[in-house]
């Protein structure tokens, strides 16, 4: 070894003692005759000093070094003088007195500064992502994704789950996202596809005896990169034979409370989590991955307007529509480009407008004047009807009431961004805490109205509820699933569901999803026939490991906790890719490109190969 100590490892304990140190040169302060160079490696970082008088070879080294120069010293450490101590640093007790130093290796000025956490551009950082992962934010999360993946193959390795690494060259069929598509050179025409997820392997696993199956999988999904979205991720498949619902959902509440006391203890995740089926997640928060770490709960005021002047409201409750909001507690002082702001946000949602009322004074909502309530529909109703329809909701004076009106899709949608809005304007979620959820019986159908059919809520592979298979020839929207989500502060961090086991309810389920006998046998053939060799009953989940990660370093973007992720156009500015290849590979794999490629690469091909301006 080059070193005898991690340059963070030394201690007071250490004083006294000769250790061979080598790392980059963090910082450098000149202090004319004395030199001080903060020496950083994996472990964390230490402050050596050099003497003219000490060594005048290691002070000649250390005035020609520059920061991210990789330097070897020898030296011996020394208590610092007193009042001298940095109790920030761990190694702040100490210091190494320097006898000896080498130049390892130089290196040209960073495009950005690794020491100060500087705002650096997406595509910078990932140009040179090899230097952004020598920051200490990131150098900690890529420990700590370490840790999570340790835990969690510890924790199912003692619960007897055997992983098992499944193909990802594979045989592309319907399931949801786009597929990435590889071609084949041996067979011409044809192409596999990348994994969307291990899903049909898994369960394939269950009918092979394998009962407790995990694997640290990644999945591959060609999709539009909208927000935190990667074009590959990784999960942690999980699937189970001889299981029900609640056994899957304790399983994996018991690896996040004990994975977060390992690596994120400071949360202290409260359990067992809160459950809430789909319809009340949608009836209390309008939507199916609430964040529960603020209120702001939604109320149904239809009856309350029914029978009032304000057609907007009457014309929606008589075409089956209702009237939903909530209050803003202390929401009266919401200024009026505030509300210009959130109704901007429900028009984008989809909403005509927004209804709103702001309540002055505080105490109970009686005896309201009209100078009390601030509303663009006051012609329609008086203060006191307002101010009833708050109170209905808990509010008081110093609230604000916002209101939506329509078919609950459409309030349900406009209600959630309305609640995401106002917590983030009034910092209503708190950043240190995690609220866990579960959140189960999601709908088996939802109608897909570009496609016209139906399509699989979850996935097609999904049990329905036994009771509601009557539903499949009636109304397949009403039908109930197996299907269950975890939720943690507004996002989905896994879905997962119980399995078709029977052949029959497979092809059902299939035919009611517009896939027809021929289609089914050709693309999942394999899966028909597995059922019919005694399957046993299965189901699982997969949470997403990079959002959890995340989550546990209270990194808003999961790029943060990938080492080399790809940018919102599915790039990677580093290596180039994606890039043209040579005619012969093209060829080779029997593919010609269509005159929109060809323009494309050869605009790409005089401009920036990178071209990512959308990213900068
Ligand atoms: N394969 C599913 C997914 O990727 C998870 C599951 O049902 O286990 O969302």
């Amino acid at each position: 070894m080059l070193k005898t100590h991690g340059c963070g490892e030394l201690r007071a304990e250490h004083a006294g003692e000769r250790v061979t140190l080598a790392g980059w040169v963090h910082r450098r302060r000149d202090h004319g005759g004395l030199l001080f160079l903060d020496l950083r490696d994996s472990t964390g970082i230490v402050q050596v000093v050099f003497r003219p008088q000490d060594s005048p070879q290691a002070a000649a080294i250390a005035e020609g070094v520059r920061s991210e120069f990789v330097v070897q010293v020898k030296g011996e450490v020394a208590l610092r003088r007193q009042g001298t101590e940095n109790a920030d640093m761990p190694t702040g007790a100490i210091e190494v007195v320097a006898g000896e130093a080498t130049i390892l290796n130089a290196s040209e000025t960073p495009p950005f500064s690794i020491a100060e956490e500087t705002n650096t551009g997406e595509v910078m950082r990932l140009r040179y992502r090899y230097l952004d992962l020598r920051r200490e934010r990131m150098a900690k999360n890529l420990r700590l994704r370490h840790r999570v993946v340790k835990f969690i193959r510890d924790f199912m390795d003692e619960r007897g789950f055997l992983e098992v690494e499944t193909p990802t060259l594979n045989l592309a069929t319907p399931e949801g996202a786009r597929d990435y598509l590889v071609p084949s050179r041996v067979h011409p025409g044809a192409f596999y596809a990348l994994p969307q997820s291990p899903q049909q392997w898994k369960q394939l696993l269950m009918v092979a005896g394998v009962d407790k199956y995990f694997q640290i999988a990644r999945c591959y999904r060609d999709e539009d990169l909208r927000g935190d979205r990667q074009p590959e991720f990784t999960q942690l498949d999980v699937e189970m034979a001889f299981v029900e619902e609640e056994d899957i959902l304790n399983l994996i509440e018991e690896l996040y409370v004990q994975m977060s006391e390992a690596v994120a203890p400071h949360f202290a995740l409260p359990s067992p989590f809160p459950r809430l089926t789909y319809a009340e997640a949608m009836e209390r928060f309008g939507s199916d991955k609430p964040d529960m770490r603020y209120g702001l709960e939604l109320h149904d005021f239809t009856s309350n307007v029914r029978d009032t002047e304000f057609q907007v409201f009457t014309r929606v409750i008589e075409d089956g529509g209702r009237i939903r909001g909530f209050v803003v507690p202390g929401g009266a002082d919401i200024p009026r480009r505030g509300i210009d702001a959130l109704t901007e946000v429900a028009r984008d949602a989809g909403a005509s407008g927004l209804v709103w009322a702001q309540f002055s004074g505080e105490g109970p909502l009686d005896g309201l004047t009209a100078d009390d309530v601030r509303s663009p529909v006051q012609r329609f109703f008086t203060p006191d009807q307002l101010g009833a329809l708050a109170a209905a909701a808990g509010g008081s004076r110093g609230d604000a009431l916002l209101l939506a009106a329509g078919p609950d899709a459409l309030t349900s949608k406009v209600l959630d961004v309305l609640r995401r809005k106002v917590a983030e304007d009034r910092n209503l979620a708190d950043p240190d805490r995690l609220a866990f959820l579960f959140v189960t019986q999601f709908p088996m159908f939802e109608w897909d109205t570009d496609g016209e059919r139906w399509s699989a809520v979850h996935h097609l592979f999904t049990a329905p509820y036994e009771e509601d298979l009557p539903l499949l020839a009636t109304d397949p929207g009403a039908m109930r699933s197996h299907a269950y989500d975890i939720v943690c502060n507004g996002q989905e961090i896994a879905s997962g569901s119980i399995r078709i086991h029977s052949r029959d309810t497979q092809m059902a389920v299939f035919r009611t999803l517009g896939i027809g006998l021929e289609e089914a046998r050709l693309k999942f053939g394999h899966m028909l026939d597995a059922f019919t060799y005694g399957a046993p009953p299965h189901g699982g989940i997969a949470p997403g490991i990079d959002r959890t990660v995340a989550l546990f370093a209270g990194e808003r973007d999961i790029r943060e906790v990938i080492a080399f992720p790809k940018t919102k156009s599915a790039s990677d500015p580093m290596t180039g890719a994606p890039a043209a290849v040579a005619p012969q590979q093209l060829s080779d794999v029997h593919i010609t490109l269509d005159e929109e490629a060809r323009l494309a690469l050869e605009e790409a091909a005089a401009g920036d190969p990178v071209g990512d301006e959308d990213d900068a």
